[in-house]
């Protein structure tokens, strides 16, 4: 288990990270009239419907990175409501304090990690970054 202190202040940058990345895309955003379903639930999913209400189809594939990086963020948000937060959701253990400062919303312990990564690089995990 991490500190509560630590949990808040984590919780903290999280928040902040968020609201960087949706105000990225939402700068990014000056037309966007078709709203793909399933992307409008992926991102309805994440709690803002007004940066919803702005992606389009085209645009999924260029904020790809950001909505991966926000649906991370949120899982890590609520992992922290649960009260699981600093747990790797793979095998259990404790995630080192020093990693959850450098990646706050690191799932996984270092091993776990560096398997998944790998298992991606083999191409068995497709997908598996979300
Ligand atoms: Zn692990």
């Amino acid at each position: 288990m991490i500190s509560p202190t630590l949990a808040a202040q984590l919780e903290a940058e999280l928040q902040q990270h968020r609201k960087y990345i949706v105000n990225g895309i939402r700068s990014h955003l000056e037309h966007g009239d078709d709203i793909d379903q399933t992307t409008f639930n992926q991102i309805a999913e994440s709690g803002d419907e007004a940066v919803a209400d702005l992606i389009n189809d085209t645009e999924i594939a260029q904020f790809g990175n950001e909505l991966a990086e926000l649906q991370k963020i949120d899982a890590a948000l609520s992992r922290i409501k649960a009260g699981t937060y600093g747990s790797c959701i793979a095998c259990g253990t404790d995630i080192a304090p020093q990693r959850l400062q450098v990646q706050p919303a690191a799932a996984r312990c270092l091993a776990c990690q560096a398997e998944l990564e790998a298992e991606q690089q083999r191409g068995i995990a497709p997908g598996a970054t979300l």
